[in-house]
């Protein structure tokens, strides 16, 4: 990963935080982001596009794949399997993409080890009530998984710590600023500038 030039983001958030709409927000904001599409054993959900939202695919492939070492990260979340397909993230920052990975603590922790210059940033609810009431206001679950997913969101929201950056979607036109704004201070760190510019640098040095 060493003669990569686009800079990697994860980007986590309990269940229900508003992370999914924010990026979408960011990404149509921000020119020159592109969002990993991961792999998933999870059942589609109603509106979900199979290739947009994530690759819907069967336990085997996916355990398939994850022996291959096609995956840059992989979690069990919920009961189902979650991974980021390498291939496609490497080729986009070789080439000076930068890339956005939605994913859980466990692939955030992964991603930082491997590739440390990666910037993390964690997004959360401004209340309790508030994650609550967006998990019920989503009608996709039942209420035994909405009582599960805030049980998890607790889990989840106790690694906030590890992160690079913290955002709280109190308002979402601020929170969406607030991620451009680290999207920038992250574009603008001296290794990536560096890597960026490495013939300015060169001929300014001479
Ligand atoms: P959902 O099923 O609600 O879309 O996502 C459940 C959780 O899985 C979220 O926290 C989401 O960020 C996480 N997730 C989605 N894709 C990946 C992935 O590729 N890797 C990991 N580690 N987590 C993921």
């Amino acid at each position: 990963m060493s003669t990569a030039t686009g800079t990697l983001f994860t980007i986590s958030a309990p269940s229900g935080a508003g992370k999914t709409s924010l990026v979408e927000a960011l990404v149509a904001l921000v020119p020159g982001l592109a969002v990993s599409v991961s792999h998933t054993t999870r059942p589609q959900r109603r509106g979900e596009v199979d290739g947009v939202n994530y690759h819907f695919v069967e336990p085997a492939s996916f355990q398939t794949m994850l022996a291959e070492g096609a995956f840059l990260e992989h979690a069990e979340v919920f009961g189902n399997y979650y991974g980021t397909a390498q291939a496609r993230v490497q080729e986009r920052l070789a080439t000076g993409s930068d890339v956005i990975l939605e994913i859980d603590w466990q692939g955030a922790q992964q991603v930082k080890r491997l590739m440390p210059e990666t910037c993390s940033i964690f997004i959360l609810p401004p209340s309790r009530e508030t994650l609550h009431a967006r998990l019920t206001g989503r009608g996709q679950d039942d209420p035994e998984t909405i009582a599960r997913r805030m049980a998890q969101a607790v889990t989840e929201m106790s690694h906030y710590v590890e992160y690079d950056y913290l955002v709280f979607n109190d308002d979402f036109e601020r929170a969406r600023d607030d991620l451009a704004t680290i999207v920038h201070s992250c574009r603008l760190r001296t290794r990536a500038q560096g890597e960026r510019h490495a013939g300015i640098l060169q001929r300014l040095l001479a």
